[in-house]
């Protein structure tokens, strides 16, 4: 499905089938010279099927046309390989170039199912259960690496790279300030709460992600924006409620967590067992692998987040980390 949004720019649904996400909005501007599409959908038939169906129906030759990849998920990044020509650039993030060159990396997974507690419920630590590496994209070789603050000129649009680190280790927002556009990426979403995750391995961990996604949300609401293009689900008219709503969200998360713990030593996973999901089934044990994935690394990333302003201590026993409060 294509939805023109304004001249020149245009917003093509790709299906995320049997995701919650539902679907992902690829965004495609076109210019003089060069056209950009924004973020592509999993590398999988139906999602190459709606961007084969959209780049025909809106003319597009990607041999005209570059690549901007928001972050690493691969409901981004899946398709930049199959998608790239040989005259296409894909300009994304540090952390992101360097998955899209070596896309079967990922090699903390096993520590990070061991350390989380999963393995001991019975996950896996087999890799291909993973929707994100399942779907990943091939190796992409023209990549360009941006900075915050680097311009990208297509057409009359200017877009601006704003870092907003926190939901990936270089998510990327692009900011055009003429029209007060935002592509927000999965840094902000209408209806549905970005996933917040722990990039590594609980116990080596180094970087507090949900303090940088707070400090992010920060950086946007100082922008002048009067729409929002997000990601995933609908355009947002009223970025800096949602901003506001997000922080909320996160804070209430954490207070619950505190209190979940109460005076016991809990893994990531006990945690994350215990918490509230909007999902459709009713117990942990129902939840899909990948779900239960996904919930322990949010759990993870509020620990992680209370570990580093003291509120709790961890401890590493037989491979596996457990937090208490202090
Ligand atoms: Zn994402
Ligand atoms: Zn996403």
């Amino acid at each position: 499905m294509i939805e023109k949004i304004k001249d020149n720019l245009f917003r093509i649904e790709i299906p995320l089938p049997q995701n919650p996400l539902k679907a992902l909005n690829s965004y495609f501007i076109r210019g003089e010279h060069r056209n950009l599409l924004i973020d592509t959908g999993f590398n999988r038939d139906e999602c190459r099927e709606a961007m084969d169906q959209a780049l025909k129906e809106l003319d597009i030759d990607m041999e005209n046309t570059d690549i901007f990849i928001t972050h690493i998920h691969s409901d981004h990044s899946g398709l930049a390989g199959y998608l790239a020509g040989p005259g296409t650039t894909v300009y994304t993030g540090e952390y992101t170039r360097n998955g899209l060159c070596d896309p079967d990396g990922m090699s903390y997974f096993g520590d990070l199912v061991k350390q989380s507690g999963l393995l001991e419920m019975g996950l896996t630590n087999d890799l291909s259960i993973h929707p994100g590496y399942k779907f990943r994209t091939m190796q992409v070789n023209n990549v360009k690496t941006v900075q915050n603050g680097d311009l990208i000129q297509v057409g009359d649009y200017s877009l601006q790279c704003i870092n907003t680190t926190g939901h990936a280790p270089d998510h990327m927002c692009l900011y055009d300030k003429k029209h007060k556009l935002l592509f927000s990426g999965d840094h902000i979403l209408g209806k549905i709460t970005p996933n917040n995750t722990i990039w590594g391995v609980p116990w080596k961990i180094q970087v507090d992600y949900l303090a940088q996604y707070f400090n992010s949300l920060d950086i946007i609401n100082g922008l002048d924006i009067e729409l929002t293009l997000p990601s995933h689900r609908g355009m947002i008219t009223d970025c800096y409620k949602r901003i506001e709503e997000l922080k909320r969200h996160h804070h209430n998360r954490l207070q619950n967590i505190l209190d979940i713990l109460g005076k016991d030593s809990m893994t990531g996973a006990q945690v994350a067992s215990q918490m509230h999901w909007d999902i459709d089934v009713k117990t942990w044990d129902q939840f899909p692998l990948a779900q239960k994935l996904f919930a322990s690394g949010e759990a993870l990333s509020h620990l992680n987040h209370l570990l580093f302003t003291g509120v709790v201590t961890n401890r590493l026993q037989d491979g596996v980390v457990y937090y208490q409060k202090v």
